[in-house]
């Protein structure tokens, strides 16, 4: 059956989730003509708490300040409809669907790791300056709504899925041998039916593995390998081990993105940052302090608790047949020391016992009902935990056709019907010697990997040491210089927009003075953690001296700069830093430039916005100044 007469079905049941009305609505309204402004905003102030949402999403100081707008109605004059609607239906799924009826899913968790892929989405997205943050941000919120889907039009069967741990290439066979429908088929059609725009939902769709799915343009593939690295990504937020080798692929994947390898650690906690604060404000749980370097050692922790003599376990066998007899004589046979035999009547079983416990040899029958060993075989192979295992086909009188067909599915070898048991013992023999091999070789290559990590790992650091400051961590002047570089030829050649600010704390000297030099440096340290929480993902703050900041605005002009300059400002008049004898309070004077066809490398900019900030100081300090145009 195809999986669109399936979805069909699931519409009948009128089960599926489902947005509230007033989203619906908005969907259909939408999708047949252009609607006024007016009538969005009315239909979406009959929902009060879908309005709160939608106006906090708008108004968050995560979002480009830019871009800042206080009402409903300027957020729907401003962004594209169709936007502003598919926005509107995830924040409208995620207040909907905060429990339901399957008692083994973890709902929380559901929609942590997809606010979790949501920010991450949004946040490459700006980095990357080519696709519609906001769209990517709604992708990744909903990505997996077959899974929420799937779990409430089937809560046990599902919630039997859930707990047999199944993992992420087997769950879609188990999905579509129980359901007909995989969860991420299931994404897709419900996206499609809300009227998302189907680049976006075939993107959404193939996320989970861009390469196997021949796009017909390049953008689509595109757009699906930046979710791709946002799933990733929130996978290791989640805490999903293990971490590293995630961690890995993900900062290899960064660089597609202009996230350097010694930029990865501070753009990953920013991330950790986003997801927390977005947390709070949809209330979902979220684990607390997964900073970079405190992920790499989670893992270590992990990694050493390993059991160091898995190469020495027993050699687990499967054994399928239908009839019970040849079953009898294998089990007789392979019932040996350093053995384990599983056995299975038919190729389905097989299939299910191979899935959940990966034995390291299947022997299995050619002719058996419900799945022959054929099918078993090449459903194996295909399959990314199971195609490792030795396979040994039973055979009676195949021709040699037959034979090679066995082989050309995937069999590593064949014992022909009626078997003596030392020829049989002699094949299994060899094929455990195999098995034992590959083992050591495995175990081989994951010390050298070990190793491998341990040494990026070191060197990398030396590389974030040179590059950093150590009292406060933000990337240092000559860090700051190198950015500021290629900033600029960025700006020459594409003609992007730049500017920077200047920042100097006022009267820092007095702080020293009246609290000592160590205090001083909690307040340089509160000071650097509010610029960096308070930028944007694309800006770069550093630390040029003693208490002076560079913030280098990527992609900004002047006015969206001093708006960035505002805030920061504002967020430091604020900062009560609370120590143990005293309670701290500073200012900041800040000046900013931007970049015109006059000024001849970085350093004439900073020299600018040098000059604002003197101007800063001079009218009287805590305030922004520009440079004169
Ligand atoms: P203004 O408003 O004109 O900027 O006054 P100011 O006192 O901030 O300026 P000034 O440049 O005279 O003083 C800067 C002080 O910052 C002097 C120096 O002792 C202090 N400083 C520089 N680096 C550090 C540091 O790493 N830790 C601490 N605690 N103080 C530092
Ligand atoms: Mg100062
Ligand atoms: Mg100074």
């Amino acid at each position: 059956m195809s999986t669109m007469s399936i979805f069909e079905r699931l519409i009948e049941t009128e089960k599926l989730p489902s947005p509230a009305p007033a989203v619906l609505r908005l969907i259909q309204l939408t999708g047949a003509e252009t609607i006024a402004p007016e009538t969005i905003v009315d239909l979406i102030e009959t929902d009060y708490e879908l309005a709160h949402d939608l106006v906090q999403y708008a108004n968050s100081a995560l979002l480009v300040p830019g871009r800042t707008v206080l009402s409903l109605r300027k957020m729907v004059t401003e962004l594209d409809t169709r936007i502003v609607v598919s926005l509107a239906l995830g924040f409208s799924l995620l207040s909907r669907y905060r429990t339901g009826n399957c008692h083994e899913m973890d709902y929380a968790n559901f929609w942590s790791a997809s606010l979790a892929q949501a920010v991450a989405a949004r946040a490459i997205a700006e980095i990357q300056n080519r696709f519609n943050p906001d769209e990517l941000f709604v992708c990744g919120l909903l990505s997996h709504i077959g899974v929420l889907a799937l779990a409430d039009l089937f809560p046990e069967e599902y919630g039997n899925l859930i707990n047999a741990k199944t993992n992420e290439p087997e769950i879609l066979i188990r999905e579509k041998e129980l359901f007909g429908i995989t969860h991420l088929e299931l994404t897709a059609e419900m996206l499609q039916k809300w009227g998302l725009s189907e680049q976006y939902t075939l993107v959404v769709r193939f996320h989970e593995n861009p390469n196997t799915y021949n796009f017909s343009d390049a953008q689509s593939f595109e757009i699906s390998r930046l979710l791709y690295l946002s799933l990733l990504l929130s996978k290791i937020l989640i805490l999903e081990f293990p971490l590293l080798e995630k961690l890995h692929h993900a900062e290899q994947l960064g660089e597609n993105y202009n996230i350097r390898e010694n930029e990865f650690g501070p753009f990953f906690d920013k991330l950790v940052y986003h997801w927390q604060e977005w947390s709070r404000i949809f209330d979902i749980p979220c684990q607390q302090c997964s900073l970079y370097d405190q992920i790499r050692t989670l893992e270590a922790k992990q990694t050493d608790n390993q059991d160091p003599d898995s190469i020495s376990k027993k050699i687990c066998i499967l054994a399928v047949d239908d009839d019970p007899l040849t079953l009898l004589s294998l089990k007789k046979i392979l019932s040996g020391e350093g053995k384990e035999l599983l056995t299975a009547e038919d190729g389905e079983e097989g299939l299910n016992i191979a899935l959940e416990k990966q034995p390291h040899m299947i022997i299995t029958d050619w002719r058996m009902p419900k799945m022959n060993g054929l099918e078993l075989c090449r459903i194996l192979r295909r399959t990314s935990t199971t195609q490792h295992i030795y396979i040994v086909m039973l055979t009676s009188c195949e021709t040699d056709d037959e034979l090679i067909q066995a082989f050309e599915v995937g069999a590593d070898d064949f014992i022909t019907k009626p078997f003596t048991p030392k020829v049989l013992e002699a094949r299994i023999h060899s094929g455990e010697r195999l098995i034992r091999y590959q083992k050591t070789i495995s175990h081989d290559r994951e010390v050298i990997q070990k190793y491998a990590t341990q040494l990026t790992s070191a060197n990398r650091q030396l590389q974030t040491m040179a590059m950093t400051d150590p009292l406060t961590g933000l990337p240092n002047r000559r860090s700051a210089m190198n950015r500021l570089a290629s900033a600029v030829a960025e700006t020459l050649r594409h003609g992007e927009k730049l500017s920077c600010i200047m920042i100097d704390i006022d009267h820092f000297k007095k702080v020293n003075d009246t609290f000592g030099h160590e205090s001083g440096d909690m307040v340089l340290k509160a000071v650097a953690t509010t610029f960096h929480r308070k930028a944007r993902m694309y800006d770069i703050v550093s630390r040029t001296g003693g208490e002076e900041f560079l913030v280098i605005c990527a992609r900004s002009d002047l006015l969206e700069s001093q708006q960035l300059a505002e805030r920061l400002r504002l967020a430091i008049a604020d900062l009560r830093i609370t120590l143990e004898k005293a309670c701290i309070q500073v200012t900041i004077s800040l000046g900013v430039a931007t970049w015109n066809s006059d000024f001849i490398n970085g350093e004439a900019l900073i020299r600018a916005a040098d000059k604002a900030l003197f101007k800063a100081k001079k009218n009287g300090r805590n305030r922004v100044e520009l440079t004169d145009i």
